[in-house]
């Protein structure tokens, strides 16, 4: 505690984010779903839930105008990259460049963060073994919302494969996410917003809600408010196994929702051996499949995926099966 308090510094006076966007005429593009924090209370908290990042190497995602980049930049990590897809960002991320050049080596990326190269901006970062603590490395970003979702499960897929970030070992990540979709993430077992997601961050994460923000906190206001969450990696991940044959799993068996598992599950199989095989799926689990999704555990969801393999294992071709794709034919001997 009392190490990042002293870490802490004050800026020089700047403009500020409000008079910067007047500044450089910069309106909110709706194509990008820009929506400002002006806050400097709320850039602080956003921060502070990453943890301690005084001389760490920082990634944060989508910097905009830069407000919460001022608070990183005030607890003073070693290095702090910054990746921003539109370039109009470029002065204001400069201006910060400047005012903090003998204290924080800072590097603008304009570029989108889906063709970004870790290894690359952490390259020199201290790499730990997995199962050590955590390296000095985290990701922080207030992203638009379809861009956070779907780079989660690359991400989530990266940290399963242990590469980009992940290669450092157990990087952390503090995201924003509309709240409905925050509250997924963290949805435990039985609750109503439990889903495939839930299952995909908890099985490779430590997933932790840390507070909301309402809507009206950015510019312009989006029509939700918004769930702040940090993801640690998991030294142990709930299933070990290829990240796309759970994600599959998770997608059928979640497909049907308020039926019984069973009928979503089947659907991992073609239709000439559903009978047979989905059956089988759940005996080799040891689970009842008239349970509902929502009512299936980690664990219990863990030894479905598990399951799935064996059986994958015995029907060589099945692993690729797609029942949204065209017509596909398993090889003779299944
Ligand atoms: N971080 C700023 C804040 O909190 O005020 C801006 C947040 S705004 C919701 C999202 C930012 O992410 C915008 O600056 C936008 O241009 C940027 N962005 C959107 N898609 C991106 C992508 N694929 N890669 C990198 N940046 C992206």
């Amino acid at each position: 505690m009392a190490a990042s308090k002293a870490a802490k510094i004050r800026l020089p006076p700047l403009p500020t984010i409000r008079d910067l966007i007047k500044l450089y005429q910069i309106r909110a593009l709706r194509q990008l779903s820009q929506n400002f924090l002006l806050d400097e209370r709320l850039t602080d908290k956003i921060v502070k839930a990453a943890g301690n990042i005084h001389n760490h190497y920082v990634c944060e995602v989508g910097p905009g105008p830069g407000g919460i980049t001022r608070s990183i930049i005030k607890r003073c990590p070693k290095k702090l990259i910054v990746v921003e897809k539109d370039p109009r960002f470029l002065p204001t991320l400069e201006l910060l460049q400047e005012t903090c050049v003998n204290f924080v080596k800072m590097d603008i990326e304009i570029i989108d963060i889906r063709n970004y190269n870790f290894v690359d901006g952490f390259k020199g970062a201290p790499q730990h073994n997995w199962f050590e603590a955590p390296p000095p490395i985290h990701l922080i970003g207030n992203l638009p919302f379809s861009v956070s979702t779907n780079l989660i499960i690359r991400w989530l897929k990266a940290v399963s494969e242990k590469s980009s970030a992940w290669s450092f070992g157990r990087s952390s990540m503090t995201l924003t996410f509309q709240k409905e979709v925050a509250e997924r993430m963290v949805a435990p077992l039985g609750h109503e917003q439990r889903c495939r997601l839930s299952l995909m961050c908890q099985f490779w994460c430590d997933v932790d809600y840390k507070f909301t923000i309402p809507g009206k906190a950015f510019l312009p206001k989006p029509d939700v408010d918004v769930g702040v969450v940090t993801l640690y990696p998991l030294k142990k991940p709930m299933v070990d196994l290829p990240f796309k044959m759970v994600e599959k799993v998770m997608r059928n068996i979640f497909n049907m929702r308020q039926k019984y598992s069973i009928r979503g599950a089947e659907r991992l199989f073609p239709e000439k051996l559903r009978e047979e095989l989905g059956p089988q799926l759940f005996r080799l689990a040891d689970l009842d499949y008239t349970i509902r999704p929502f009512q299936i555990s980690n664990e219990e969801f863990g030894r479905l995926c598990y399951a799935y393999k064996v059986i994958c294992e015995n029907h060589p071709g099945l692993e690729d099966y797609d029942s949204r794709a065209p017509k596909q034919a398993l090889s003779s001997s299944s």
